[in-house]
């Protein structure tokens, strides 16, 4: 069942559409991290570890329900069994029934955000050549259309292609408010134009932040690289800036792949 945690009066609802283990040893995909440090990671978030020693991650999107009852996606998760992701992760995926037992028909859905186009964030956008949320418009940064060749060529054409014919790509610069108490702003590295979530309301604050971070090692200690970053340095400044700004705030962060789908940005700073 859907995870929610309110921000004042936006329940943000997280959505489990798979899990499963990672496609190489954890060591590859964080090559600077200390035995010291895995165990620390293994400590703070234990259904991170598989029995035997690898990464196993969740594959999470997030709905945000505002006060108005709009409702916004973001990201659309590892797909149906034939989606881009099929080659490694773990399809099909369950967000259908997620949205479902959270009360979501996908014609509710206003606004779909995606942080990055990496397969297992896009694989219910749009599902054989049509958009799965038909109302929605969809908000990616610029910076991340223009790099899609660099990405992965076939999403220009199996994702980016139907959502222009149709008027629902709806591409941003940097910071954007989607309403009263969520923003979009750009978080790059990860991906040329990866973009993060704000949800604000008085001294609550969350961040939905895709990729930003993706294993609970990096929130410990977010000055670890990410093998499969595009940028690593850019990575760790938007990583380390966000997360300190958080901390210092009291904010929780939702991510797609940690064992628990909100933390404790301050983790980092109670290692
Ligand atoms: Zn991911």
């Amino acid at each position: 069942m859907p995870v929610i945690k309110r921000v004042g009066a936006t329940e943000i609802i997280a959505l489990e559409d798979g899990a499963g283990p990672f496609f190489e040893p954890r060591g590859n995909a964080f090559p600077d991290a200390t035995e010291a440090q895995w165990a620390a990671a293994d400590a703070f978030d234990p259904a991170s570890r598989t029995a035997e020693g690898g990464w196993w991650l969740k594959f999470r999107c997030f709905a945000l329900r505002l006060e108005d009852g709009r409702v916004i996606l973001i990201d659309a998760g590892i797909g149906p069994a034939d989606s881009p992701a099929a080659s490694w992760a773990p399809v099909p995926g369950a967000l259908p029934a997620e949205l479902a037992a959270a009360g979501i028909d996908p014609s509710d859905v206003d606004t779909v955000v995606i942080t990055h186009l990496h397969t297992d964030h896009v694989g219910w956008a749009v599902v054989d050549q049509k958009p799965y949320f038909p109302e929605a418009r969809y908000v990616l940064q610029r910076a991340e259309i223009s790099a899609v060749d660099d990405l992965n060529p076939g999403l220009a054409d199996s994702l980016l292609t139907p959502l222009r014919e149709r008027g629902q790509l709806a591409p941003v610069d940097g910071e954007k408010r989607l309403a009263g108490a969520v923003r979009v702003l750009a978080t790059p590295g990860h991906t040329p134009g990866h973009q993060s979530v704000l949800v604000r309301d008085g001294d609550d604050l969350v961040a939905v932040t895709g990729d930003l971070l993706v294993h609970p090692v990096q929130l410990l200690y977010p000055e670890l690289a990410y093998a499969h970053e595009a940028d690593t340095a850019i990575a760790r400044d938007s990583r380390t800036r966000l997360l300190r700004e958080l901390g210092e705030r009291g904010g929780i962060v939702a991510t797609p792949h940690l064992g628990e789908p909100f933390v404790n940005a301050g983790s980092a700073g109670a290692r």
